[in-house]
């Protein structure tokens, strides 16, 4: 078993604080990175040109994934929450909100503790509306930006690290990831 630093043990502590899944540490160079990923957000994402936390606008690709690899190590967690009927929209996009303030929440509790690491989840839902790309993004420091507009290729690294990604019909899985160096304590 692995013996966790203690920049480990405090994101670890931290994020279980809240009601998070499943979780697991790895190192950076297990994440596989690629700028397809945004073809498949091109094709598939509603939110592809609706989100300053996602593709195009998001920032330029290579500069992403440059900047996720310049950390060692990656904190992977899910939440999971049962819904009447997962194909509910809007039910999902509640679920999502939800999620993505549980990583909020985690990420102000770290500022404390930690002098630098860098958070990424499913992309932003901060705003009812974002105002992409008409106007500047209402509130930077609360954006957090998808995992996808990184290049990270998440469902292969959530199948590779042996997290689930589906617990059934009626639930809805969600990813946040915590990239950090292991020396970095305030
Ligand atoms: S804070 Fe609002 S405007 Fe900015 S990315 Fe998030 S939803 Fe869009």
């Amino acid at each position: 078993m692995e013996i966790l630093s203690d920049v480990q043990k405090i994101i670890e502590e931290t994020a279980l604080e809240y009601p998070i899944c499943e979780y697991c540490f790895g190192d950076t160079k297990q994440i596989s990175f690629s700028d397809k990923v945004w073809f498949i957000c091109k094709t598939d994402c509603e939110r592809y040109g609706h989100s300053w936390a996602c593709p195009p606008y998001c920032g330029d690709i290579q500069e992403k994934i440059n900047n996720s690899k310049k950390y060692e190590h990656f904190f992977l967690f899910s939440t999971v929450t049962e819904v009447e009927n997962a194909w509910d929209a809007k039910a999902c996009l509640k679920v999502k909100s939800a999620h993505e303030e549980i990583t909020r929440k985690i990420q102000t509790d770290l500022k404390e503790k930690l002098a630098d690491f860098y958070v990424l989840s499913t992309g932003c839902t901060t705003c009812e509306q974002c105002a992409c790309p008409e106007k500047p993004c209402r509130h930077p420091e609360q954006r957090l930006s998808s995992m996808e507009s990184h290049g990270i290729v998440i469902l292969q690294l959530v199948s590779e690290m042996g997290l689930c990604y589906s617990f059934g019909n009626n639930t809805v899985v969600y990813f946040s990831m915590i990239l950090f160096d292991k020396k970095e304590r305030r």
